[in-house]
């Protein structure tokens, strides 16, 4: 693909790179690998992001955007993950800021889309609830009107990052009437609210990622409500696509082979490299190959998205393969840690909480199996994909 880049991408690449370079220093990176100092350093990385113009490049110019073609996004995508650094949080900026700015309020874009942007509001996604999962629209919060005001009772469940936010967009029952999908609205409620309840899941990567949310009578204004009453299945049908885009992961794929060349390249505890191994050589060149063609497929979906469409069944395409060449990534990660017994022999990238290769493979390893899940489980996608190329 580098090969075919223009003068100016190739510029652009590398204006990309000397800002990764310049301003994810080390002492940043620590800072958002220690679960203490997270949030701190996850504001800090998005402020300078901001500063630079780039938080929220997807956005229409007219919010603050960038007017970058698929080329450049793919270019900025993959160049940010070489460099190790983490992408924004997507929850505020990829996720609820796509529905605020096609369906909001011109109040609503006004009050919530400037402080998305600058990260001075953390968002979570209320979606999920202990019986509405793949089937979402059975879900239960109930927002009953009192005036001014929804009086909101329910749980949500599997909320990443609930503990960081200020804000959560959540999807409630406001009607019993007609099919599920019809009695649905989309509300924005503040996390400091009496009555909202955060409580931890610690997952099996052994850290506090996830959450369940519980409302008890929360009051919430009417006017928090984004589009019509009952209409909240159509918002959050469109964010799913945005959400899905988002979780390809090609940057993390290409950063982590390029690891695994590394290092696979190197006598480790049990003798020969691993790369002299003709299995070890075989899957990692089939992982390698469908890596490439994640890398096509999302460029793809990004063009659609450049020449004003959204992004559609490709979303799931993009999720499915995404997360499968994540996992087969994770794993060959983990092996090679593994040949090494966990310990490499270049501790360049350990720093002083103990996270290394190594580490990163145990903790990637066990958070990965989740990809298949979150965003809409693999098997859902299979469904969506299915229903589109059968034409149902
Ligand atoms: C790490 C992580 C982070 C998450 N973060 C959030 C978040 O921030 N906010 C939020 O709202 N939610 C979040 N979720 C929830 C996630 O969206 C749901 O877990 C997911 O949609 C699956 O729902 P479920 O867990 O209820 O499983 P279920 O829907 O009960 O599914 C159980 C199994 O049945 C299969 N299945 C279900 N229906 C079908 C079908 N029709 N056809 C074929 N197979 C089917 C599923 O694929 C799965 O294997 C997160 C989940 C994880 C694991």
């Amino acid at each position: 693909m580098h090969a075919k880049f223009t003068e100016t991408e190739l510029a652009f690449q590398q204006q990309v790179r000397q800002f990764m370079r310049e301003n994810y220093t080390p002492e940043l990176a620590r800072k958002i690998r220690n679960p203490d100092t997270f949030r701190e350093g996850m504001i800090e990385w998005q402020k300078a992001l901001d500063s630079q113009g780039w938080a929220a490049n997807g956005w229409p110019v007219e919010h603050g955007g960038c007017d970058w073609s698929a080329t450049e996004k793919s270019i900025y995508i993959n160049e940010m993950a070489m460099a190790g650094a983490p992408d924004v949080v997507p929850m505020g900026i990829k996720m609820v800021a796509p529905v605020l700015y096609s369906y909001g309020s011109d109040k609503q874009k006004e009050r919530f889309l400037p402080p998305t942007k600058s990260s001075d509001i953390w968002w979570c996604q209320g979606y999920s609830e202990p019986g509405a999962g793949s089937d979402l629209a059975a879900l239960q919060t109930r927002a009953v009107r009192d005036g001014d005001d929804y009086i909101v009772n329910g749980t949500k469940i599997w909320t990443t990052y609930a503990q960081h936010a200020d804000w959560i967009f959540c999807l409630v029952r406001t009607g019993t009437e007609g099919k599920p999908q019809e009695g649905i609205s989309f509300l924005l409620i503040d996390m400091t609210a009496p009555g909202v309840t955060v409580s931890p899941i610690i997952s099996i990567d052994d850290e506090h990622h996830l959450n369940e949310v519980s409302f008890t009578d929360v009051r919430v204004p009417v006017e928090n409500r984004i589009g019509e009453e009952n209409m909240g299945w159509t918002y959050a049908k469109a964010l799913l696509t945005y959400e899905r885009t988002a979780l390809s992961g090609v940057g993390f794929c290409l950063r982590t082979l390029q690891r695994i060349r590394h290092y696979a390249s190197q006598e480790n505890n049990g003798g020969r490299p691993l790369m002299e191994d003709p299995d070890f050589q075989a899957r990692l060149a089939e992982v390698e190959m469908d890596v490439m063609s994640l890398e096509y497929l999302e460029l793809r979906v990004l063009n659609t998205v450049d020449k004003g469409g959204a992004p559609g069944m490709e979303s799931s395409l993009l999720k499915l393969k995404g997360t499968e060449c994540q996992q087969a990534v994770q794993s060959l990660q983990w092996d090679v840690a593994a040949a090494f017994g966990g310990v490499l022999p270049d501790e360049a990238d350990t720093d002083d909480i103990g996270h290394d290769f190594g580490n990163a493979a145990r903790r990637e390893y066990m958070f990965g199996r989740a990809s298949t899940i979150y965003g809409g489980s693999n098997e859902v996608q299979r469904n969506i994909i299915a229903k589109f190329a059968l034409g149902l």
